[in-house]
């Protein structure tokens, strides 16, 4: 028996010993392709030696000092690189240690935003169904996934979802995209009246869906209503993009595609490659402006914020990724899994949906195409997935089709920047084979 709690207590997890470049190895020699890097996160691939080399020189300099004494250089320049490559509205970068983290404190800062601004009656915050943003308890809260709040509903602040932009389940019949982005961005106009424009403090959207329904991407123009609709009420924009960020869709922000900039951003992820635990918050200069000109400092702190070591890996991570031009590898290779997958897919009577952006793809699984109808939640089909993938040396990264009791399983694809067409190819072969093998029980 073990003494390490994981997620799941049973079943026996296989040991990971080592990595090079987009494969993981197992304490039995196995080897696997990691298709997800991990839950969307080893963007550089495994045991990049510069970033090593980085972390080395970095841990022979100073591993911590804590924010409240002191600044490094590392975090600095790590800002001054966020920032230089950002949406020009964010002028500012506050370091964190992970996504949840940092879309907590994004909230805060929308919180604190409106007290320094003398709009302390501004507290609603406004998400969609059907998102994730994380699993500590305010995050929990915001985050639209049924599954993962049920059992700690007792504990959630209240939170107010609308529904997600998802087109392949949300658009009506013959209704062009146009109207279905203003369509599903009125629901935001609606919710904020019914609370009062004046009571709600900020809407959280993830950019492009990750973990909860599998690569959505909105429809053109989706974003653009929404963010004239927060200007028009004063509510402050917090896009989510802890994991479909950072290069991941082929721009570097994900919102680059969608023309427009949020108030505060979270990018998490691929931020540090998974070299260490990493993530930030990226806030416009009014937002800074109010805690500078109001109380002078932002209300909030963790002991490991700004920690010298994943600044390190962040930097080095995105400086890699920059000199190598990788996110022109994300855009091509995006379209190459894309294309392989509809090749493999497009027929396949129990694949509904294929979706994505760059490097950021999904099936969705159906047990009937014409009428969308998901697969019993209780046949844990994607649980089976994974099985059959790992079986065959692959990672992918299959959820549930519990979601509001109406999305299919499906399966989350978000292999390294550093992939080749060699490596699509057999990525999509494996996953085609997992797909039937998995189905061919039902
Ligand atoms: N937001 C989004 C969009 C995420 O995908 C995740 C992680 N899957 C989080 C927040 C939470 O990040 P972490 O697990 O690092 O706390």
């Amino acid at each position: 028996m073990t003494h390490l709690l994981h997620r799941s207590i049973h079943g026996r997890l296989p040991v990971a010993v080592g990595g090079k470049g987009i494969h993981l190895f197992d304490a039995d020699g196995k080897s696997y392709i990691d298709a997800s890097g991990g839950a969307a996160v080893s963007c550089l691939g495994h045991n990049h030696p510069e970033v090593q080399a980085a972390l080395h020189a970095q841990l022979d300099r100073l591993a911590y000092a804590h924010t409240s004494f002191f600044t490094t250089q590392v975090a600095e320049e790590l800002a001054d690189r966020l920032i230089a490559d950002a949406p020009a509205a964010l002028e500012h970068v506050y370091l964190v240690s992970g996504g949840s983290e940092a879309v907590e404190a994004a909230l805060k800062m929308a919180r604190q935003y409106f007290v320094e601004k003398g709009e302390p009656q501004r507290r609603h915050i406004i998400a969609r169904r059907q998102s994730y943003h994380g699993n500590t308890l305010g995050v929990l809260a915001t985050g639209g996934n049924e599954w993962r709040r049920a059992r700690f509903l007792p504990l959630l602040i209240e939170t107010h979802h609308i529904a997600p932009c998802f087109a392949y389940r949300g658009q009506r019949e013959g209704e062009s995209d146009g109207d279905y982005a203003r369509r599903a961005a009125g629901e935001l106009e609606a919710k904020i009246l019914e609370l009062g424009a004046d009571q709600v403090m900020a809407f959280v959207a993830e950019t492009v869906v990750g973990a909860t329904a599998g690569a959505v991407p909105p429809v053109a123009d989706y974003f653009r209503h929404i963010r004239r609709i927060c200007d028009k009420y004063g509510v402050l924009l917090i896009l989510d993009e802890v994991m479909c960020g950072m290069g991941r869709t082929g721009t570097l922000h994900a919102c680059e595609q969608d023309g427009i900039a949020p108030d505060l951003m979270t990018i998490a992820k691929g931020l540090g490659g998974g070299y260490q635990p990493v993530g930030a918050v990226l806030l416009s200069g009014r937002i800074f402006e109010a805690f500078a000109q109001g109380s002078g400092y932002f209300q909030h702190g963790h002991t490991y914020a700004g920690h010298p070591m994943a600044a390190a890996a962040s930097l080095a991570v995105q400086t890699i990724l920059k000199r190598d031009g990788l996110l022109d590898n994300v855009r091509t290779m995006g379209d190459a899994l894309h294309a392989g997958l509809v090749q493999r897919f497009a027929d396949h009577p129990h694949v509904g949906d294929i979706r994505g952006r760059g490097l950021f793809r999904a099936v969705e699984l159906v047990q009937d195409r014409s009428s969308k109808t998901p697969f019993d939640a209780g046949l844990k089909l994607h649980a089976r997935i994974k099985k059959e993938a790992m079986a065959r040396g692959l990672m992918v990264y299959p959820m549930g089709g519990t979601i509001d009791g109406q999305n299919g399983d499906h399966v989350l694809i978000a292999p390294p920047f550093i992939v080749a067409q060699t490596d699509i190819a057999a990525i999509v072969e494996r996953l085609g084979d997992a797909v039937d093998a998995a189905l061919v029980s039902f």
